[in-house]
């Protein structure tokens, strides 16, 4: 069963931030009523309220590149199965693994795992941003909330969101991406955080705000807290800040991707180097594709490239393509089932397995989804 968190507690010797005198409320960030729409509106997210440092460490950790409504799932599927530091501290890395398969950016996984080792050796949960920064795959932004969450630490956090919504509140030029730029955002929002006197609250308050009003093409300012202090809005034009940059085209890398089934049903697949992209996940056989195939010569291209892979087949059929994209690059992978297949040459890092029992890569786990569609 997941863990059941129970909501932040109020602390004795904390004021209370929406009563008493108003005086001392940032001019720039209305943070009173930032946190009074927060407290009132906030989502219910089942790692929400905790300052448990562990479950905070694996929703930020999850939450990184990864939507919200996606976590979820993973969360409490991962908490279910290691409800504790001590828990993953002694887990095996293939299991973690597993519990990560289709959430993408394994490193994270790993990093998360090798430094849950780190602390469990330790003894302790690191308290500051610097301290939780030490450790492996914790960088500014998940450091400046994790102790500003669980350590009422004054660290504003500054992801997409909040630069979204910082800079709109100041119609500040530029896009918003550079280190420099994010320091500068940092900077403005720290008198504000720490006059809050919740830091944590502060921080989710103004990425719930960017994920759920200050949406980056269509802003609801009408519904907005700041809207009053805000310049952009003012302006009647909030969503051109940040100014966009023209979206990058990808390179992209094409391969024969084969499905080699044994009699017993199992799938033969490949386990990738323990460091690197995608690192230890399973995945298909696959071959790079020099130039793109033409219908005329895709089978026999398709032959060779399994020649190369050290396979032989008695038929093969081409199941269609898919295409998964990465940080850095479009992979494009044309899908064929290689019938009455054989291993001429075995290699090390490959065996017949269920793809249920091992962590397999999203793409490939797309391909055998293809494959079992077309045989419905
Ligand atoms: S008023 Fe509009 S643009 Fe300004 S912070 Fe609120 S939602 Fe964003």
């Amino acid at each position: 069963m997941p863990r059941m968190i129970l909501p932040r507690e109020s602390r004795p010797g904390k004021p209370d931030q929406d009563a008493g005198d108003r005086s001392d409320e940032s001019p720039v960030v209305p943070w009173r009523k930032l946190l009074a729409w927060y407290r009132a509106n906030r989502r219910e997210m089942p790692w929400r309220g905790s300052r448990d440092p562990y479950a905070v460490w694996v929703s930020e950790t999850m939450l990184q590149q990864t939507r919200i409504e996606t976590v979820r799932g993973y969360f409490e599927r991962f908490l279910a199965h290691f409800p504790d530091l001590r828990a993953l501290a002694a887990a095996d890395t293939a299991d973690v693994l597993k519990l990560w398969e289709g959430l993408g950016y394994y490193s994270r996984a790993r990093n998360l795992h090798a430094a849950a080792r780190r602390v469990a050796e330790s003894g302790r949960f690191p308290e500051t941003a610097a301290e939780w920064a030490a450790l492996p795959g914790v960088g500014p932004y998940t450091a400046a909330a994790l102790a500003s969450i669980c350590a009422d630490q004054p660290e504003p956090v500054v992801d997409g969101n909040v630069t979204r919504v910082a800079m709109r509140l100041r119609a500040t030029p530029g896009d918003g991406r550079s280190p420099q730029e994010r320091a500068a955002i940092a900077a403005w929002l720290r008198p504000a955080i720490t006059a809050s006197g919740a830091p944590g609250d502060f921080n989710q308050a103004v990425m719930e705000l960017g994920e759920t009003l200050c949406s980056p093409k269509a802003p609801k300012c009408l519904l907005c807290p700041l809207r009053a202090a805000c310049r952009a809005s003012a302006k009647g034009i909030p969503e051109r800040f940040p100014a966009r940059r023209p979206p990058k085209a990808l390179p992209v890398r094409r391969f024969f991707a084969f499905i080699v089934p044994d009699a017993t049903g199992r799938i033969l697949l490949a386990q990738r180097p323990e460091t690197g992209l995608l690192g230890g996940l399973w995945e298909l056989p696959m071959a790079p594709i020099v130039a793109t195939p033409g219908k005329r010569n895709g089978a026999a291209a398709a032959r060779r490239a399994l020649d190369a892979l050290g396979l032989q087949a008695r038929t093969l059929r081409s199941l269609g393509e898919i295409v998964h994209v990465f940080s850095h690059f479009r992979q494009e992978l044309h899908v064929w089932e290689a019938v009455g297949a054989e291993e001429r040459r075995r290699r090390k890092n490959r065996s017949f397995v269920h793809p249920a029992d091992v962590a397999v890569a999203t793409a490939s786990t797309r391909a055998l989804a293809l494959c079992s569609e077309s045989r419905d």
